[in-house]
C-alpha cells in the first residue's frame, strides 16, 4: 500500500496505472474506519485492477456548529485496518492538496439537483455542496473507473449518482450495502460517541425499520400510518429529524408505499446524529 498526501503524487501514481491499462476503483472516506468502510474496499478490490482509498475529513461538508474539529482522526489505526486488505494506494491529502489557493473552486461547482435540498439537505445547509465539491476534486485527481459509496448515506449516494449522470463523467458509481452491528445499528464512525446505553437506544432504529416493514407486508401502504408504526418502536431518547418513505431513485416522498421504496431516517441521540435507511 503506497501512501501519498499530495495532489501531484496521487495524480502521477494513478496516471501510471492508467497507462498500463489498469482499471481504478476509488473509495472515499473520512477515516475512523470500521467494517462498513472495509466492505467498500473489498468490493472495489474484486471489481477493479487497482484500488485507491482516500482519508480526508472535508471541512466544506460540516456546518459551523457541527463536529468537524472533534471528528475522530485515527490514521494509524486506519492504516492497520487497511493494510491486510492490500489496497494499492492510500491518499491522505493535506487541506492544501485538496483546496490549493491556486484552484478556482467555482470550477468544481455543481448545481445541485432539487433532491439535495430535502431531508439531510434541509437540516444541514451546505452539506451536499461540500460533499459534491470534494468528490469532484477527488474524481479529477484520481479519474477512477468506478467509485464506491455506502447505501448508509443513501441521499449522498443518490446525489453523487445524479452528479455523475448530469456531468457525463465516465465513472461507474457503485452503491454498497449497509453493514450493521449485531444489534442492527448501522456502523458509523460517529458510533464512537455513543455510550453503551446510547447504543441500545440507537439499536431501536433498526427494530423500527423491521416493524414498519412487517406492517407494510401486512398490507398497510399509507405512509402516515407506516411512519407512526416506525415511531411506536423508536426509543424516546431519540429525537427524529425526519422519517420519510421515498422513491429509491428520485427520493420523492410517497403517500402510498411500494415495494423497494426506501424508509429514510435521521435523528439525534443527545448530541450524536444518526442516519439510516431500509428498503421496503
Ligand atoms: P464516511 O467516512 O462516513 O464519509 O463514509 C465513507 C463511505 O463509507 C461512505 O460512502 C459511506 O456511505 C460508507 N459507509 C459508512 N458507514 C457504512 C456502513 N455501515 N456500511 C456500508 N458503508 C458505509
Amino acid at each position: 500500500m503506497i501512501i501519498s498526501s499530495s495532489a501531484e503524487g496521487i495524480q502521477a501514481l494513478t496516471a501510471a496505472y492508467r497507462d498500463e491499462g489498469k482499471t481504478i476503483g476509488f473509495v472515499p472516506t473520512m477515516g475512523a474506519l470500521h467494517a462498513g468502510h472495509l466492505s467498500l474496499v473489498k468490493q472495489a478490490k474484486t471489481e477493479c485492477d487497482v484500488t485507491v482509498v482516500s482519508i480526508f475529513v472535508n471541512p466544506k461538508q460540516f456546518g459551523p456548529t457541527e463536529d468537524f474539529k472533534t471528528y475522530p482522526r485515527t490514521l494509524e489505526a486506519d492504516t492497520d485496518l487497511l493494510s491486510p486488505l492490500e489496497p494499492d494506494l492510500l491518499f491522505t491529502p493535506t487541506l492544501e492538496a485538496i483546496y490549493p489557493r491556486s484552484l478556482n473552486l467555482s470550477n468544481l461547482h455543481y448545481p445541485l439537483p432539487e433532491m439535495a435540498s430535502w431531508y439531510c439537505g434541509a437540516i444541514r445547509p451546505g452539506h451536499f455542496e461540500g460533499v459534491c465539491t470534494v468528490v469532484r476534486r477527488f474524481f479529477d485527481l484520481i479519474r477512477p473507473n468506478s467509485a464506491y459509496f455506502g447505501e448508509k448515506d443513501y441521499q449522498q449516494l443518490s446525489i453523487i449518482s445524479q452528479m455523475v449522470r448530469d456531468l457525463s463523467l465516465p465513472i461507474r458509481v457503485v452503491g454498497c450495502p449497509i453493514l450493521r452491528e449485531p444489534s442492527g445499528l448501522a456502523m458509523s464512525s460517529r458510533n464512537q460517541y455513543l455510550s453503551k446505553q446510547d447504543a441500545l437506544h440507537a439499536a431501536t432504529i433498526y427494530a423500527s425499520f423491521l416493524h414498519t416493514h412487517q406492517i407494510f407486508l401486512d398490507n398497510t401502504t399509507d405512509t402516515d400510518l407506516l411512519r407512526g408504526a416506525f415511531l411506536s418502536q423508536l426509543s424516546e431518547h431519540i429525537v427524529p429529524e425526519y422519517i420519510e418513505i421515498v422513491d429509491p431513485i428520485s427520493l420523492e416522498p410517497q403517500t402510498e408505499a411500494r415495494f423497494t421504496d426506501k424508509i429514510l431516517f435521521a435523528g439525534r441521540l443527545g448530541t450524536t446524529r444518526l442516519i439510516d435507511n431500509y428498503s421496503l
